[in-house]
């Protein structure tokens, strides 16, 4: 499996320790032909951009790093599913001027309505306590990560399972229907057998990427080009293969 691309990572932007120009050299030493900066939504806690313009000042930034170095650079964002009812922390105007739309469930975010930062987000960090509140988090997460597939125009979904769990086979049954896909995370250790498995399922496309917050991981996609490889997925269905 060949990967030409890696389109999930973040600058100083967010939490990310160098700028979208020190990601792209790193991206030119590997070889990829094209890179996404991915920074944070601004809702997450302490780690997402200052707000949602800032991704406007990224896109003039790519457009500079595009004609000077031998990578195309494209201008993401990992935004964060705000509540259960799916909404992102990005507006629709601002969605509509990226490349790469990737939602994500992550366990420190400040929801809209707020409470459920208390109902739904906090509980998942002390659920792993009881099995019954665990399974009532993962139903909660499912619902959300669910909704904000089929009312967004995502590219794909981010570490689905990572810290906050989900019932994949639906999270899957959405993408199939939304056209969204899966990725494969190689930045984070968790068990990521199962991602691509509920995506053969029901035939959903994958990604891999690196999630990288240091210029010395961008392009960190082996061990997820090995993972799909293990598994025989044809790279029709892997968004950033080489497909001859
Ligand atoms: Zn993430
Ligand atoms: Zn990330």
């Amino acid at each position: 499996m060949r990967l030409y691309a890696d389109w999930h990572m973040h600058t100083i932007y967010s939490d990310g320790h160098a700028t979208p120009e020190d990601m792209v050299i790193a991206a030119a030493k590997r070889g990829l032909d094209e890179v996404a900066i991915t920074d944070h939504g601004p809702r997450g806690m302490f780690i997402g951009v200052r707000d949602a313009q800032v991704y406007l000042e990224i896109k003039q930034e790519a457009a500079r790093l595009s004609a000077k170095y031998p990578v195309r650079v494209l201008v993401g964002a990992e935004a964060n599913v705000i509540g259960l009812n799916g909404e992102l922390d990005i507006p629709r105007q601002i969605i509509e001027e990226l490349d790469i739309v990737i939602a994500g469930l992550h366990p420190q975010v400040w929801c809209v309505p707020w409470w459920e930062t208390f109902t739904w987000i906090l509980p998942n960090q002390v659920g792993r306590a009881t099995s019954l509140v665990r399974e009532r988090m993962r139903e909660a997460n499912t619902v959300a990560l669910v909704e904000a597939i089929r009312r967004n125009p995502l590219t794909f979904v981010s570490h689905p399972d990572l810290m906050m769990a989900v019932d994949l086979d639906a999270v899957a049954g959405a993408c199939a229907e939304s056209g969204c896909a899966m990725e494969i995370n190689v930045g984070h250790r968790y068990y990521r057998d199962e991602v691509v498995r509920a995506a053969l399922r029901r035939d959903v496309p994958l990604v891999v990427n690196s999630d990288a917050h240091f210029p010395k991981n961008v392009g960190n996609l082996a061990e997820g080009a090995a993972l799909l490889e293990k598994y025989n997925v044809p790279p029709e269905q892997v968004l950033n293969a080489r497909k001859h």
